[in-house]
């Protein structure tokens, strides 16, 4: 079966096969550790999560690199405005050095993985700090020094975009200029308004380098990352739309020049948005949806995973709270018909594979493959035994944790439930069958759900 996607690069979709032979390599753009990742920023990972998963279904290896931006993010992301780190400093009240910003560094690090993992994502294999990477930046400047890109201003060393005649490839065709370089016109000794930084200097503070103590400017870093560890051209390069104008034209810029190889990355994956209307969603604002957020309004982040995974990964979404409540509802309902199957698990129903396989590997289509999830569960001519065996393959994928619900079985229920529950037991030993009746729609009123069976009353979430 061909694997398809979406390659920004070429504005279609296209058949995939990567560079080497079974091994696709895999590049994601990782958050910068100043705060907390919002929700918005989790969506950028668990797509990149359900296509390195679609990729190994379909029988790849897959190596993977991330970075963890910890230095030299400014506040615009073509090279003005305040440095993002020093600013996430200031604002826990700590001194300005870069020990302290390692340390900020590493506490949001910490919390990212805390959330990867609840969210059932998969740690990419090579996950680095960009300030362990000074080295490869430095020698990368060099090369592009070397190869006469480069030019130096008062506040550091910068990329000519007029010596590369393709700049921009990822905008379609439109060298249309981003807010961001708009603004950027305001340092007067920039050549071109697209022109960004490959090292900013700063006395006070940063790191040594050929042409002087400062930061590796923000793009470089997944330049001389993913060249290092993935080669000079690699299979998929993800990341949210917000990065396609700047970061990662910038990132083809600094590697395309410094190797002379094009294209730098094959496919470039890229995902919409989650848009929180009045919910403000901005790391910088420091006013933001957290995935911990969610869980204080009984939203699990398994829900959150399958409401994104509700919507294409290309689509824009609209966070509103009724719609996660309705994905909880149906989510319990999912784990509900899955529990029910017992514990054999049998043969995978391979026409509900096929179905579903053709559907992931259509540019990730994650909506009609979970309507696939829906029908295996609900289909009666598919032994329990099977729908199993087939939820568990499926799960491969979609990652909603299937397999680990046994020990979700004990559910844990409030004591007005369990009194209720204990009044119906009593209720049907008498024979009180309308008392029993009304006892059943409270529990349900209470959210619970309760079914009489040969083991006695067994009671579930609705
Ligand atoms: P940052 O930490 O700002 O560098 O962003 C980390 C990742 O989140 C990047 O891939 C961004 O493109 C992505 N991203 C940022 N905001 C959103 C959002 N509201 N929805 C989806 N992805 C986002
Ligand atoms: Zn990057």
């Amino acid at each position: 079966m061909s694997v398809k996607f979406y390659n920004t690069l070429s504005r279609k979709k296209e058949n995939f096969s990567p560079i080497h032979k079974k091994e696709v390599r895999m590049y994601t753009c990782g958050p910068t550790v100043y705060n907390y990742t919002h929700i918005g920023n989790l969506r950028a990972y668990v797509f990149a999560d359900v296509l390195q998963k679609t990729l190994e279904y379909s029988g790849y290896e897959v190596k993977r690199v991330m970075n963890i931006t910890d230095i030299g993010h400014l506040s615009s992301d073509a090279d003005s405005g305040d440095d993002k780190m020093t600013k996430g400093l200031l604002r826990e009240g700590k001194e300005l050095n870069l020990k302290n910003m390692r340390g900020l560094a590493e506490f949001y690090t910490e919390k990212f993985k805390e959330d990867l993992n609840k969210l059932n994502i998969k740690i990419p294999s090579h996950i680095y700090f960009a300030s362990d990477h000074i080295k490869e930046d430095t020698e990368l400047i060099g090369k592009l020094e070397e190869n006469k890109y480069t030019y130096k201003t008062n506040d550091g060393i910068y990329f000519d975009t007029s010596k590369m005649p393709d700049y921009g490839v990822l905008w379609g065709g439109k060298r249309e200029r981003n807010e961001d370089h708009a603004r950027i016109a305001e340092n007067k000794e920039k050549k071109n308004p697209e022109d960004f930084a490959l090292w900013k200097f700063n006395e006070k503070i940063g790191f040594e380098s050929p042409w002087g103590k400062g930061f590796p400017g923000w793009h470089i870093e997944c330049s001389a990352m993913s060249l290092k560890f993935l080669g000079e051209q690699f299979d998929i390069h993800t990341g949210g739309i917000d990065l396609i104008p700047t970061h990662h034209t910038n990132e083809i810029a600094q590697s395309e020049c410094a190797t002379g190889k094009k294209p730098f990355v094959r496919f470039w994956m890229h995902n919409e948005f989650v848009d929180t209307g009045s919910e403000k969603m901005s790391k910088s604002a420091g006013n933001f949806l957290k995935l911990d957020s969610l869980s204080e309004k009984n939203i699990s982040p398994t829900t959150y995973r399958f409401w994104l995974l509700m919507a294409s990964y290309r689509t824009k979404v609209n966070f509103v709270w009724e719609a996660l409540e309705g994905a909880e509802t149906a989510l319990k309902r999912l784990f509900n018909l899955y529990l029910e199957l017992g514990d054999e698990i049998g043969q995978i129903h391979h026409e509900s594979q096929h179905k579903f396989k053709g559907f992931i590997t259509d540019d990730l289509d994650t909506p009609r493959a979970l309507t696939v999830l829906w029908d295996v569960l609900k289909n009666e001519s598919i032994s329990p035994a099977d729908k199993k065996a087939t939820v568990l393959d499926f799960d491969k994928v979609l990652g909603l944790g299937f397999a680990d619900l046994k020990e979700a079985k004990e559910i844990s229920i409030p004591e007005e439930v369990s009194k209720l529950i204990k009044a119906r037991e009593e209720a049907r030993k008498n024979k009180d069958f309308q008392k029993s009746d009304e006892l059943r729609k409270e529990i349900n009123y209470l959210g619970y759900e309760i079914k009489d069976t040969g083991d006695g009353q067994k009671v579930s979430r609705i």
